[in-house]
């Protein structure tokens, strides 16, 4: 007899198999990122029908086989269906959700990883959500939990906490007025970019997404954000090709 164990967690993403079932990938805070599958979850009757979609939180029974688990059964928390008819804010959710995919690993802690993905799809799912913004907190937030972030507090070259004018990828973070020279990628930085970098680095979870930023700010942070995120990562996204389609 098999064991019924019950994590708390998210569907990632989910792939049909044969005519009935469905494979999908979980994010749990127990057991970190876990493959399970759902039985007839394709049949219109069947109780998982609800439970095995995308962006769905709740908690989930599952029974542990050798190499994969098995959904006995789900109570939903929050299934994030509003997200589904925004264009192109659902293209930011799933692309959120290849992220995780991506850092995920299984007997990992993903309750930071899981917190940052229901904050992050909360936001995109305001009126008015600035995206671009949400994405940005979302990359900068992701390599902070991962342990690759820059440091966005004081000058890479001398250690300088003020005058902080540039960033470099390259020195992974900031520059001083005077050693923005020293690297060749050094891109300027104006002051509502470099508090809105550290504010991402330092604030509490429940408090990143509630700033707003100018603009001409805004750009300057994405710029910033997305060039290193790419460096961070070894390969495209499937969703932020889709994304960037549609904008
Ligand atoms: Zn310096």
């Amino acid at each position: 007899m098999r064991d019924l164990i019950t994590v708390q967690g998210m569907v990632l993403s989910v792939m049909p198999m044969g005519e009935y079932d469905k494979r999908l990938v979980l994010l749990t805070r127990e057991r970190g990122k876990i493959t399970a599958f759902a039985r007839g979850a394709r049949r219109p009757k069947s109780p998982l029908l609800a439970a095995a979609n995308p962006f769905v939180f709740g908690s989930f029974s599952l029974y542990e086989g050798k190499n994969s688990y098995n959904l006995a059964h789900a109570s939903l928390l929050h299934q994030f269906t509003e997200l589904a008819p925004l264009q192109p804010g659902v293209w930011y959710g799933f692309y959120f959700l290849e992220v995780a995919d991506y850092f995920g690993r299984e007997y990992t802690d993903e309750r930071e990883m899981l917190n940052l993905i229901y904050l992050a799809l909360k936001a995109l799912l305001r009126p008015g959500a600035d995206n671009a913004l949400v994405r940005a907190v979302f990359e900068l937030r992701t390599l902070v939990i991962q342990g690759e972030y820059p440091d966005v507090f004081c000058c890479q070259n001398c250690g300088a906490k003020e005058n902080l004018a540039a960033f470099s990828r390259a020195a992974h973070g900031t520059l001083c007025t005077s050693c923005r020279r020293t690297a060749g990628d050094a891109q300027s930085l104006g002051g509502a970019a470099l508090y809105a970098l550290q504010y991402i680095v330092a604030s509490p979870p429940g408090r990143l997404f509630q700033f707003t930023l100018a603009p001409k700010a805004r750009d300057e942070l994405c710029r910033i954000v997305h060039t290193y995120f790419r460096a961070a990562v070894d390969r495209p996204f499937k969703s932020l090709e889709i994304l960037q389609k549609s904008l």
